[in-house]
């Protein structure tokens, strides 16, 4: 089962994710055979996403690394179980760069996923400094440090994102993400409920050929995943 997940990122209105979420219903009909689908908008918008029919179901783009309390502004894990998320984005490279996010906060962040019953879905990734450099491998390892605690027993999906392909119309070819995603396999052996997505500049005319990759699973698609009927194409991909 191949796994594709729209990040929204701080896009849409809860009217506009009503309509979105009629809009691939209408795309997809009773689902695509073979595919799981999950959508991630921004928590104002988690109920008008989701889809009564159960044909995908839908995460959060970020949790809290604390439990509760005085911490004002921020979102809950169990919040977010509640709401219906399923799976939580953590670790997004937008995260990392923009809000200082670091491994240890990180570290917490999966530990709340894992209290409440979400999924996380673990995002590394690259930047293309790093890669010129030659240390995309200590990169990743470092970044899967992070992921130490999580037990091998739990579903886990790593979302392998090179920051240079995120937003900016350059997709990795196979051949690029090929090594990183065995890598990380490598790195993350004996998890049983392992999945590893791409993401980067996937766009419905460049899936099918990174799709055919044995090497990942499934998508994590920012900027294409906006249009429904995008979305829906490339998952059919
Ligand atoms: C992302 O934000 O996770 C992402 C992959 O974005 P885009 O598809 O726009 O590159």
């Amino acid at each position: 089962m191949k796994l594709v997940v729209a990040n929204w990122k701080m896009h849409k209105t809860r009217a506009e994710a009503a309509e979105y979420a009629r809009d691939l219903g209408a795309s997809i009909g009773d689902g695509i055979a073979g595919r799981e689908l999950v959508l991630a908008p921004s928590f104002t918008a988690l109920a008008q996403a989701r889809d009564t029919r159960g044909r995908w179901t839908i995460a959060c783009q970020n949790v809290a690394a604390e439990t509760e309390g005085a911490y004002t502004g921020e979102v809950s894990a169990v919040q977010a179980r509640e709401a219906g998320c399923a799976y939580a984005i953590v670790g997004h490279s937008e995260r990392r760069r923009l809000f200082g996010e670091d491994g240890a906060l990180l570290a917490r962040k999966l530990a709340r996923c894992r209290e409440a019953g979400l999924t996380p879905i673990y995002c590394l990734g690259e930047t293309l400094a790093e890669r010129d450099g030659g240390e995309t491998e200590a990169v990743l390892s470092r970044q899967v440090e992070t992921l130490d605690e999580h037990p091998a027993a739990l579903p886990l999906v790593v979302a392998y994102e090179p920051v240079w392909a995120i937003g900016t119309g350059r997709a990795a070819e196979p051949s690029d993400f090929r090594t990183a995603c065995v890598g990380l396999r490598r790195l993350l052996a004996g998890r049983s409920a392992l999945r590893v997505l791409y993401g980067g500049s996937v766009t419905p005319e460049n899936a099918g050929p990174l799709a055919a990759e044995p090497s990942v699973d499934g998508f994590l698609v920012g900027g294409a995943s906006l249009s429904a009927v995008a979305f829906a194409a490339i998952a059919r991909a």
